[in-house]
């Protein structure tokens, strides 16, 4: 299986270049040149498997460069159960008849992105084995929060690679902030960024573009690469846990084979859905997606409207992992949904740069309303249904998965659509345990981040999650802050190069 540029700008490689590159050097996505299917009997026999052996069946239709035992390697050692302490990977909890939660933050830092940031890595060392290459690996992350921690826990110690976190100082929470700068690893740096995260995430893209840069790396021995959604090797381990969950219902009888099903994604760089709309290219069974923003709403715009404006404020809201105006995922659906149409995109991405916004044509338009549907929730609205789930259902949700579960109950009720709807839970509400207690009219002001987790704990009568518990006792390490136009330097001095200009 070969990659293509969505811009048509490159040449195909294999999974394991585009794996260790990230992006394409001319701009532009990776894609695969075609998506496999999956029968329904073969979707049927998941319902018997271990999620490893799904994520196995899955990852060697798209890492075909890869042997059968890397891939076995990589994920027996990604999904270990010391690092998901839980049953099977990704539990399938129902909150009502037809509303059905994947928990995907079971993983080493209580958010969802561990389960990417687990395996890609690995997926990553192998294909720099795979190509001999010289030179060590330096990863440049830019975080709203989540992936920050995830990438660190995922790369930490991993020969061969050094990785650089950046995160708005300004726009995570402290716990989010503890897990960063207290994370140990011969091989981690983290950086607070002045700034927001879109400032933060287009220095970041800067950087990579900046041939002088990579040019003074290159002659010390260096060489970039990305963790961030964009990089096919976060994407493939996402596709995984829609067909287990699938197959999960199918097993508890509430779904028979072949009917379809809705999906709910809290969206934000728009992978993890699109993780999800690859799946069903690949023959999962699905009536609807259903895109869920917060106040940062340009992609709810964009789905109604068919325009895609940034030119809005940036807004900070309790949902931070979402808090984005360019979802750079959205270019590979695009590209999908379009036909694979590379001069459209490149037309269309050439406006967004320019003038920060562009319009797509009608077809296309009806192409999107066929299978998805955007909605916003507000920050009232969020904590409101945080507050009614715990009332309701006795089930404490974060604040990311609560904005999903707030628009797909207006969806309901507007559609009537009755369809088993299947919903990403993101984030552990431990993690963002001082918004939940907000939410639950337990105002913990004053208290800091592990006075909140005791008292969470206390409310919910859960355990808090072991990626959290004592965080509050370390001290951080990392104490490095920058202004977003000085980065470049912040790199240089890490990786101890000197250079007169
Ligand atoms: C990253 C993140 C999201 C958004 O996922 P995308 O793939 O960027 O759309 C939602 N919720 C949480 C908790 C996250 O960490």
């Amino acid at each position: 299986m070969k990659y293509i540029s969505t811009r048509g700008n490159f040449r195909a490689v294999e999974a394991a270049e585009a794996i260790r590159t990230g992006m394409v050097p001319t701009g532009g996505l990776f894609v695969p040149e075609e998506i496999p299917v999956l029968s329904l009997t073969g979707i049927r026999e998941m319902a018997d498997k271990k999620y490893q052996e799904v994520a196995l069946q899955v990852l060697e239709k798209f890492l075909t460069d890869y042997s059968r035992e890397e891939l076995i390697d990589s994920i027996q050692a990604a999904y270990d159960s010391r690092k998901f302490p839980v049953e099977d990977v990704v539990p399938v909890v129902g909150l009502t008849e037809n509303l059905y939660l994947m928990e995907l933050w079971h993983g080493p830092t209580a958010a969802f992105k561990d389960m990417a940031l687990q395996l890609m890595p690995r997926l990553m060392m192998r294909a720099i084995k795979k190509a001999e290459l010289r030179k060590d690996i330096v990863i440049l992350v830019a975080t709203s929060g989540d992936t920050g921690s995830a990438a660190l826990e995922g790369f930490k110690n991993l020969e061969g690679v050094k990785i650089i976190v950046f995160y708005p100082a300004e726009g995570v929470s402290k716990i989010q902030e503890l897990q960063m700068t207290t994370i140990d690893g011969d091989n981690t740096y983290v950086v607070g960024v002045k700034g927001n995260f879109d400032d933060c995430q287009s220095a970041v893209k800067a950087i990579f573009a900046d041939q002088d840069v990579k040019d003074l790396l290159a002659a010390n021995g260096f060489q970039f690469s990305s963790a961030n959604s964009i990089n096919w090797g976060r994407l493939v381990p996402q596709i995984v846990y829609y067909f287990s969950s699938y197959a999960n219902l199918l097993k508890k009888d509430v779904l028979t084979e072949g009917e379809k099903i809705n999906i709910v994604v809290p969206t934000g760089n728009f992978g993890n859905i699109l993780a999800a709309y690859y799946a069903y290219k690949m023959g999962l069974p699905v009536n609807r997606f259903i895109c869920a923003s917060n106040d940062n709403n340009v992609l709810a715009d964009f789905l109604s409207t068919g325009t895609y404006d940034i030119r809005r404020d940036f807004k900070r809201t309790i949902s931070p992992s979402m808090d984005i105006l360019i979802s750079s995922n959205l270019e590979r659906f695009l590209f999908e949904i379009t036909g694979r149409d590379a001069d459209k995109i490149n037309k269309w991405y050439q406006e967004l740069k320019e003038e920060g916004v562009f319009e797509i044509d009608a077809r296309t338009l009806a192409d999107i309303h066929a299978i998805f549907t955007g909605g916003f929730a507000t920050e009232e609205e969020t904590l409101k249904t945080i507050r009614e789930s715990f009332d309701k259902y006795q089930y404490t949700l974060d604040p990311h998965t609560a904005v999903a579960v707030n628009v797909y109950e207006k969806y309901r009720e507007e559609s009537n659509d009755d369809t088993v709807t299947l919903l990403a839970s993101t984030a552990s509400p431990f993690k963002f345990a001082e918004t939940v207690l907000q939410a639950l009219g337990q105002i913990s002001a004053g208290k800091n981040g592990e006075e909140s987790l005791q008292e969470l704990k206390k409310i919910s009568g859960q355990e808090i999650h072991p990626a959290l518990r004592d965080l509050g006792d370390k001290e951080p390490v990392h104490k490095r802050v920058a202004s977003h136009d000085r980065l470049a330097d912040e790199i240089l001095d890490i990786l101890q190069i000197r250079y007169t200009l």
